[in-house]
């Protein structure tokens, strides 16, 4: 059905519309012409001059403007580039002389909504133009906002944002007053598990809100927009010090973390915050949003908020690489595993090595995991990491197995591993090296193993129902409920080496210690204290009754060939 023109004039009281034409005969007309067909009310203002008539436009809102095309003082297209200007909204209707009407289609290309033939005009022809040239100009401008906006929330989308960024860098440049522009680009933390696990509709919910949130604690003439997905970006202007960008940041931080109703449920989400400044003098909008996206990613890394710099950059060139490499080494077979001995801390013998992998980079020499797997952990490259240090070590406990050697090796497990799949993946690396599936124990840390996470609990099940051992990594220094404890089918409590080195001098330390031991006791599993340096430390270890120690002074980690060695030598 065709809307009818006349529902979807302005419900305004009257309709102001604005005549500029120097004829005082013609515009006379037009009003007498209008008060017959016009079907609601209007003022009309009428102008001799264009400058009169832009005046007026800039104090007031008009409905539509007739405009003639020569004027006194603006001659042809002048005049519709000023009403334009001071009145971008505004919808035009050019009256044009019998000898300028390719003037006026002119003038429709550049924008205007309708043009009449001066000497052809009628009353009803006049209405109806008028008429047209509003809605016309309302769908334009409708159509302008969807192409420029975001539908879901409203908010400005990329295209609007990096216009208003280009205004911003020009207004900057004009002012001169050392004010800055920066963008502040943020990215919700997990939001995919948010629509993953609560369906779209849930997901849509907590963006309208999130936007809400970031541009109720902005400014109004700041630029807030969502570049999709859940990404938003802001832009900030007249920035004296970097500080106050940070400080915008935590207060955007601050109103997204805040918890939120999401389908009647409380539901928690927090943003990392990249910021940028734009370069000085020639600032690009490409170049800005680039740099505050590199900075966000930095942010997920480093406790939310971020801020882009030179040494940012080199950093992330210097990750790229270090990612490609790490790629190359999977390959390339640059990765070896070195072991470290578990001491029983009475009798000394060695009953088990832990796993620990070393990357021998063909530039910067032996790497400590440190140095790469949280890398693999963020890219995805910890799987086939994983695969190859689980491989690995089943291959060399089978060795030792095959000699003789009546020992256990402990492999880490990343929490990205930690899923349903890798008990069938250390089953085939079981039945392909032929271990004994109880020497093989699976360290897992503690962070992930608490909660109530059901797809955990079914992985440490399964696992363990191979008949592999299960120890807690790093016990102590997570946030552990002794419920979770007890639901775990654990063998091995291995206590974060934070409780355990200079336990000999430390009070305190002992304290804790011992009450961790008691607690590895009660659970009926065995402890295992990390970091042990110095031979004090293993004194009063063995003086609380804890089952075996791992540490500096008991034997680095060294290559497997040491191990044999050390086992030779009767440990
Ligand atoms: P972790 O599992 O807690 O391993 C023990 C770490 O403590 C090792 O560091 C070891 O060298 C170090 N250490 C041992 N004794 C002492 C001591 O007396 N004093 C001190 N200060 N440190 C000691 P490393 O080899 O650098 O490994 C660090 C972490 O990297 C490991 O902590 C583990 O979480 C992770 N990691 C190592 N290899 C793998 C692997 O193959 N896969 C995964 N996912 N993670 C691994
Ligand atoms: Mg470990
Ligand atoms: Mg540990």
């Amino acid at each position: 059905m065709k809307p009818e023109v006349s529902h979807a004039l302005p419900h305004d009281a009257a309709l102001q519309i604005v005549v500029v034409e120097d004829s005082p005969d013609y515009g006379a007309l037009v009003q007498a012409m209008l008060l017959e067909h016009w079907p609601g009310a209007f003022n009309i203002h009428a102008f001799d001059r264009i400058e009169l008539a832009t005046g007026w436009l800039a104090e007031n809102t008009a409905g539509c403007v007739l405009l003639d095309l020569s004027l006194p003082d603006a001659d042809g297209l002048d005049g519709v580039n000023r009403i334009q200007h001071v009145a971008g909204d505004v919808p035009i209707v050019v009256l044009s002389g019998n000898d300028d009407e390719q003037l006026a289609l002119e003038a429709v290309k550049g924008g205007v909504q309708d043009y009449l033939l001066k000497r052809s005009v009628d009353g009803p022809l006049l209405a109806r133009a008028v008429r047209y040239a509003i809605e016309r100009r309302r769908a334009e401008l409708e159509l302008s906002h969807l192409a420029l906006h975001d539908a879901l929330t409203g908010l400005p989308n990329r295209v609007l944002f990096e216009d208003r960024l280009e205004l911003a860098f020009a207004r900057a440049a004009r002012a001169q007053d050392g004010g800055r522009v920066a963008v502040l680009f943020l990215d919700l933390d997990r939001f995919k598990l948010v629509n993953d696990s609560l369906g779209h509709a849930a997901g849509d919910e907590m963006l309208v809100e999130v936007s809400n949130r970031i541009a109720g604690v902005m400014r109004p003439t700041d630029t807030v927009a969502r570049f999709g997905g859940d990404e938003f970006a802001v832009l900030c202007e007249q920035i004296g010090h970097p500080r106050e960008l940070i400080a915008v940041a935590e207060r955007i931080r601050a109103a997204v973390a805040a918890p939120m109703q999401v389908r009647r449920r409380e539901m928690f989400v927090t943003a990392s915050i990249g910021i940028a400044l734009a370069e000085q003098p020639n600032p690009h909008a490409e170049t800005v949003l680039r740099n505050a996206d590199t900075a966000m990613y930095r942010a997920k890394d480093h406790g939310g908020i971020e801020m882009f710099d030179r040494r940012l950059q080199a950093a992330i060139a210097e990750r790229l690489k270090l990612e490609h490499d790490l790629h190359r080494a999977l390959r390339d077979g640059q990765l070896r595993l070195h072991y470290q001995p578990l001491i029983s801390v009475d009798g000394g013998r060695m009953r088990g090595v832990e796993a620990l992998v070393r990357w021998q980079h063909p530039e910067h020499g032996l790497l400590q995991p440190i140095e790469f797997i949280p890398l693999a952990e963020e890219t995805g490259l910890i799987d086939q990491l994983g695969d190859w240090v689980m491989n690995e070590a089943c291959q060399q406990l089978a060795r030792w197995q095959s000699d003789g050697r009546a020992i256990e090796v402990s492999v880490n497990v990343s929490p990205r591993q930690l899923r349903p799949a890798l008990a069938d993946r250390v089953a085939g690396v079981i039945d392909s090296t032929g271990v004994h599936p109880p020497r093989l124990c699976l360290e897992i840390t503690e962070s992930q193993a608490v909660g109530d996470d059901a797809e955990t609990m079914l992985t440490i099940e399964r696992l363990k129902g191979l008949g592999v051992k299960i120890a807690i990594d790093d016990f102590g220094s997570g946030y552990s409920t002794l419920t979770y404890l007890n639901r775990l089918p654990l063998d091995q409590l291995k206590i974060d080496r934070s409780f355990v080195t200079g336990v000999d001098l430390d009070p305190h330390k002992l304290q804790v210690l011992s009450a961790l031991i008691a607690l590895a006791e009660a659970l009926g599993v065995t402890a295992v204290a990390e970091g042990v340096e110095e031979e004090g430390d293993l004194t009063r270890l063995r003086a609380m009754g804890c089952d075996a120690a791992q540490g500096f002074c008991l034997g680095r980690p060294v290559p497997p060939g040491e191990i044999d060695a050390l086992l030779n030598n009767g440990a």
